[in-house]
């Protein structure tokens, strides 16, 4: 079955894939939008494990079990703040795509489900955010014949309208 790319509108925590990604920070201790969410839903175990990874740097990921989830993992990933454009963000928000597919891959995920990532308190300009999901994502799936389903979790009809956008065979 070859790789294929969707979108879901709704609260992430509710999917029951293999893998959700967090939009976490570099403490990878919980913080608030979709980071507090999961957190919320997955239940103190989920904390207890990420205290044990010692951090996590801007543009990588790391995973862990999905606690209370109905997703079996969880794989959090920094984005970057927004500052301008002029920082590095644009290419360290690819690499937060890039880095999360290896790790989605390692963990021989079918399904997994991304958030925007930086697209809420970083304030990263949602339609550019979006391309580069998109575009990364469509880059990096050949390396991933296991991985079935990719969704773009948006949370609200704006985002969703610019990922239908986006993704052609979703366009009609
Ligand atoms: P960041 O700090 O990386 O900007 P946020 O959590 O503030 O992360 O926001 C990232 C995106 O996740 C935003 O577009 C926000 O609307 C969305 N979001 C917040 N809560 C949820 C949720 N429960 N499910 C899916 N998306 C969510």
């Amino acid at each position: 079955m070859s790789a294929r790319l969707d979108i879901h509108q709704g609260d992430i925590t509710r999917l029951a894939v293999d893998a959700i990604v967090n939009a976490a920070n570099e403490s990878l201790l919980g913080g608030g939008g979709v980071d507090g969410a999961i957190h919320l839903a997955a239940g103190p175990g989920l904390l207890e494990e990420c205290r044990k990874l010692g951090g996590c740097p801007t543009g990588s990921a790391k995973s862990t079990k999905g606690y209370g989830l109905p997703a079996k993992w969880v794989i959090h990933t920094v984005g970057p703040v927004w500052q301008g454009g002029l920082a590095g963000e644009e290419a360290l928000l690819a690499s937060c795509y890039r880095r999360t597919l290896e790790e989605a891959g390692r963990l021989k995920a079918r399904h997994i489900a991304f958030p925007g990532i930086s697209t809420g308190v970083y304030r990263f300009p949602l339609e550019r955010a979006a391309r580069i999901a998109v575009a990364t994502v469509t880059a990096e799936l050949a390396k991933y014949p296991d991985l079935e389903r990719v969704i773009f979790a948006t949370f609200d009809d704006h985002a969703t309208a610019l990922y239908r956008a986006l993704i052609p065979s979703r366009a009609g």
